[in-house]
């Protein structure tokens, strides 16, 4: 095995193309060995079925692979000559141009072999060839699969019955508004990610219905409005602007179980926007704590908290649950600050200015990522 890598990989003559397909094979047999088969993009006629694509691509001309569903799940790769210094970026703008749900960049760096890690959240983090094959790709599988198997809890119900005198909102949503401000203050909200520059209108298109996402933008913030319901920011919006009912901030008053739904009570006078993807994560803390009153959630770190152990992608209700144990856990969950692993902080609070007040100068807008 370590004689086909000097091969492919080591032997000066080695081509992209081939570097690129031994680590794509490599990565079909240790995801196979771990009872999850993948498909190869590149494979005109795949011997297995899956969920789970693999989408080997030329760094220079990305091409996306477009789903029949979004039960399919995109794992884009390209190998690199030489690792660009912002791996992150470069990362990212192929996961975006691929269509990927998460984007391997595979190459060389001076301390040898490695593939990078990007996901939708920015996160990013490494596994190293350390000598042996098997190890390498077994530690890379195993950090796909939990991405890979986790379920997407996307979809918005809208019901046109949101009363009158809450189509410009409440002091709850204002609240909101308040919040999304203060993020900018602390320089909380980078900039939203141009796909619009980076994508054709049929791949928004494609994305958007996939992932209900307009645009990328990071981090979300909610506040509850009654025992049952809560205002939420919407998905893809500047949050510096949480204001239009409806659009920007939006009242969540369900789940539904079967349909895997979030449900929504919107003015019947405009087009809604869906609501943030961590919609579910939300509705279970409101659920189970009548304490809490607000979430935030941000890309920034704090010391000396728990953390979760998986990075399983946002609006996946694996997310949901392991943040809600790791709440449930702490000494006050109405008053809790969760780490989610490789991506940032969920924190509840009595309200959102109670939040703001407890965990202002505590946070670190570097997120270790490991
Ligand atoms: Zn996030």
């Amino acid at each position: 095995m370590n004689a086909r890598r000097e091969d492919a990989a080591m032997a000066g003559t080695a081509t992209h193309e081939n570097w690129l397909e031994w680590y794509i094979s490599g990565l079909k047999r240790a995801m196979e060995s771990r009872g999850y088969p993948i498909v190869d993009s590149a494979d005109p006629n795949p011997q297995v079925e899956s969920n789970i694509v693999v989408n080997g691509i030329d760094p220079e001309q990305p091409r996306s692979y477009r789903r029949r569903s979004r039960a399919i799940f995109v794992a884009g790769a390209a190998a690199l000559e030489t690792m660009p210094d912002d791996v992150l970026s470069v990362g990212y703008t192929l996961m975006a141009r691929s269509l990927s749900n998460v984007f391997m960049v595979f190459g060389r760096d001076r301390e040898g072999l490695v593939v990078y890690f990007v996901t939708m959240e920015r996160g990013f983090y490494d596994v190293r060839h350390t000598g042996d094959d098997d190890a390498f790709f077994g530690a890379v599988a195993d950090r796909l699969v939990p991405l890979a198997t986790s379920r997407l809890v996307i979809d918005n119900v809208f019901t046109p019955d949101l009363p009158e005198e809450l189509w410009d909102g409440d002091e709850h949503s204002e609240s909101i508004y308040r919040a999304g401000l203060r993020l900018a203050d602390l320089d909380l909200l980078p900039a939203v990610f141009p796909l619009e520059e980076l994508l054709s209108p049929q791949d928004l298109r494609h994305l958007n219905r996939l992932f209900g996402i307009g645009g990328l933008s990071y981090g979300n913030v909610s506040a509850r409005r009654d025992a049952d319901t809560f205002w939420m920011s919407a998905s893809g919006v500047d949050k510096s602007h949480l204001r239009v009912v409806g659009q920007e901030v939006l009242l969540v008053t369900g789940f539904d179980e079967e349909r895997q739904a979030i449900e929504l009570s919107v003015p019947s006078d405009r087009t809604p926007r869906r609501v943030s993807v961590d919609a579910i994560e939300h509705y279970m803390l409101y659920r189970e704590h009548p304490g809490v009153g607000a979430v935030l959630h941000v890309h920034a770190w704090m010391e000396g908290i728990s953390s979760t152990e998986v990075n399983y992608p946002c609006g996946t209700i694996e997310l949901a649950r392991e943040v809600a144990d790791l709440v449930r856990q702490a000494d006050d969950p109405n008053r809790a600050v969760i780490g989610l692993k490789n991506h940032g902080l969920t924190i509840t609070g009595i309200d959102l200015d109670e939040i703001f007040s407890r965990v202002e100068g505590k946070l670190l807008r570097q997120i270790p990522m490991d």
